[in-house]
């Protein structure tokens, strides 16, 4: 039995997308910019999937703009305001577990005399507001706070983020953004969207294909653009429409916003039945982040998808070829810091111990996933984790 634990990294395409796809590569291959009726059907399609998109997203299509990615988008959105906005300050507040595609052009900023606040987060990977507040002054031009972690699946308080934001711009007359990473937490929780300003997505983490993500800009809201060219999505991000992509991006939002309640339950289930399994047959383990029975479909403290557990007395990269060896497929992190072989910033930011860092496991679920699947994962892993504790592979 294959089972396939690693959805945060990327997903499993539906069969619709696929089939949508390869009939939009066939018969609908037009250029959305061409003028005969071939560009107006491809013109169409785009439009089509931008309005699917927003209906999942909750926001206007005309403030939905396509490109290849995640990182593009968070980049774009980080770059862009900031370049808008460098006038009227030079300070900017994110948190310490960001996504590296926002913590290295954090970094970028600060090289270039930018002051950039990093948030600390409590052993569960939430955000303080107070500290927060208290970071805002007349300097600060850009907050960027993910809306849910990658690695430990932890849901920060974007609606109280984006309130104290108004508030203060209302207070001082200013307009500070508020951008939110929000490519783990798409699909799986209704992000309150009212006071967010930028708004990143990625297709590859909802069943959809890799290389296509979309940035939410709020109308209104100044953003200097990152690619220059043909001026397609408005202007705004020249180069021609990946759009095989963009449909299946499109479908795969339709097909999420359907039963989204139901299918956020199911997962939760059976995230909670993985974690009883592995309460009930190993000791000495660790739930790292937030706090599995906590769950809000609204602002919940972690997400549906997302469990990352330490297996104290292990090696983490060990149990995860272990257990590659039984075709169940999971991570020892994020996939992106996993190249880099660094120790994870968020389990540090989180007041992990090494040992605790150096045993962690993510596992991320999706719809795909069943009852069996977990009951099958628990065997293989108590077996697992007994056999490396007795070879005692790491003490
Ligand atoms: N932000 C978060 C929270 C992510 O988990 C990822 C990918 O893992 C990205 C951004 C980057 O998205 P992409 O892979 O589409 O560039």
């Amino acid at each position: 039995m294959q089972v396939y634990l690693d959805n945060s990294a990327t997903t499993r395409p539906y069969d619709e997308v696929i089939d949508l796809m390869a009939e939009n590569m066939r018969s609908n291959f037009g250029n959305p910019s061409s003028l005969h009726s071939l560009g107006f059907s491809a013109e169409k399609s785009l439009k089509k999937a931008r309005m699917q998109l927003a209906g999942l997203m909750k926001v206007d299509e005309h403030d939905v703009y396509f490109n290849s990615c995640g990182s593009e988008a968070n980049n774009t959105a980080i770059f862009g305001a900031v370049n808008a906005r460098k006038k009227e300050g030079n300070k900017i507040i994110t948190s310490k577990i960001e996504h590296p595609c926002v913590l290295e052009p954090m970094k970028s900023l600060e090289r270039q005399g930018y002051n950039v606040v990093y948030l600390d987060v409590d052993e569960k990977g939430l955000i303080s507001l107070s500290q927060l507040e208290n970071e805002l002054d007349e300097n600060t031009i850009l907050i960027s706070i993910m809306a849910a972690n990658n690695e430990i699946g932890t849901v920060q308080p974007i609606a109280e983020i984006g309130r104290l934001k108004t508030e203060f711009n209302k207070k001082r007359n200013k307009r500070l953004f508020f951008h939110t990473d929000a490519v783990q937490a798409l699909a799986k929780l209704e992000i309150p969207v009212n006071d967010v300003d930028l708004m990143t997505v990625s297709a590859h983490k909802i069943h959809a294909p890799k290389g296509v993500g979309a940035l939410y800009i709020k109308e209104g809201i100044s953003v200097q653009p990152f690619i220059l060219g043909g001026g397609q999505e408005k202007g705004f991000r020249s180069g021609t429409e990946n759009m095989p992509g963009i449909v299946g991006f499109g479908k795969a939002a339709e097909i999420a916003s359907v039963n989204m309640k139901s299918r956020v339950a199911n997962m939760l289930e059976l995230r909670s039945f993985l974690i009883e399994g592995i309460k009930s047959n190993i000791k000495d383990i660790k739930i790292n982040g937030a706090d599995e029975s906590n769950f809000d479909f609204v602002a919940g403290s972690c997400l549906p998808s997302i469990l990352n557990i330490s297996f104290l007395g292990t090696r983490a990269e060990v149990l995860l070829h272990t257990l590659e060896q039984s075709e169940i497929y999971v991570s020892t992190g994020s996939a992106c810091s996993s190249h880099k072989k660094q120790k994870s910033h968020v389990l540090t930011a989180i007041g992990a111990k090494d040992k605790g860092i150096e045993s962690a496991i993510r596992f991320s679920l999706s719809e795909f996933n069943t009852q069996e699947q977990i009951e099958f994962v628990v065997e293989k892993l108590t077996q697992a984790v007994a056999k490396m504790r007795k070879l005692g592979s790491f003490r």
